[in-house]
């Protein structure tokens, strides 16, 4: 057993990282997808590559979640129940639904998601068995996690929308970019990358938990260097990219 005070010593130095992360990100594009670089070792098939580095955030959450005491607190089944619409989804379906016969990822990259994925679903899913609050008993009316599944939900669907259609611009075998349009890509590049980042802000507003706290900043520090890149790529591609679309949060950046 891990005492609160250790896990949260844990939960600040993977903050930390994060943090360092953030500015190396914003200079060394992430190798994968139109990124993808082969000077980056060996390289897995794209869909595997998914299907493997999104699994343990699935099994490791839910691994640590078993153990908990108190399967009735309202809080850790809202937590469990979003968490899992996330996963299942990213880890099951979505490798499956790309678009991206013949393509490789680096396997580095593969291999650093795991440890990302493992590390995030073990804080998420210890804390909500070992340190969440006790007071949440089964349907209790605590508006600020309605508040937070409901932002949760938003997030996840403008996600969903936007993935779909991107995932839907390739017809057939094909492989290749062309402009999205649709939805919030009138405004913005990446509205799928605004949409993930919203659903974790709403999952933090639910627990109001440090490692949830930590998995909003990762998100940040993930997507937000790379909708830049992939607003200055699409720019650079694309003489004639809409010129008021913004990369990621509407009408800021
Ligand atoms: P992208 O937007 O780069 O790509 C999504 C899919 O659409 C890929 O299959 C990509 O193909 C294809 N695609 C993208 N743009 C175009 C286009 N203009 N024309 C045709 N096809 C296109 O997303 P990511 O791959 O970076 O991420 C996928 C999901 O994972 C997103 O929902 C994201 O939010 C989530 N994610 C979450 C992270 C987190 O920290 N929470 C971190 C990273 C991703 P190709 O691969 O060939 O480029």
């Amino acid at each position: 057993m891990i005492t609160l005070e250790n896990f949260n010593l844990i939960c600040w130095i993977w903050i930390g990282i994060g943090v360092v992360t953030f500015p190396i990100l914003l200079k060394v594009k992430q190798p994968y997808g139109r990124h993808t670089r082969k000077n980056w070792g060996a390289m897995i098939n794209n869909k595997l590559g998914w299907f493997l580095m999104e699994l343990p955030a699935l099994l490791v959450f839910l691994f640590f979640v078993s153990k908990t005491e108190n399967w009735f607190n309202f809080m850790l089944i809202i937590a469990v129940s979003l968490w899992s619409l996330h996963y299942v989804h990213r880890a099951v379906i979505f490798p499956f639904r790309l678009k991206t016969k013949g393509k490789k990822m680096p396997v580095i990259i593969m291999l650093s998601a795991v440890f990302f994925n493992t590390v995030n679903g073990f804080i998420n899913g210890y804390w909500l068995a070992k340190f969440i609050p006790e007071d949440n008993i089964l349907f209790s009316n605590d508006l600020r996690m309605v508040i937070g599944a409901t932002v949760f939900v938003i997030g996840f669907i403008i996600n969903q929308y936007h993935d779909q259609i991107l995932l839907g611009l390739r017809k057939g075998k094909d492989t290749g970019y062309q402009i999205p349009n649709g939805g919030m890509f009138k405004i913005l590049s990446c509205p799928n990358y605004f949409g993930e980042i919203i659903s974790w802000l709403g999952f933090f507003i639910v627990t109001l938990s440090l490692p949830a706290l930590a998995f909003f900043i990762w998100t940040l520090v993930n997507l937000v260097p790379r909708a830049l890149d992939h607003h200055r790529w699409y720019q650079s591609e694309f003489p004639d990219y809409p010129s008021k679309r913004k990369a990621i949060f509407p009408f800021l950046l």
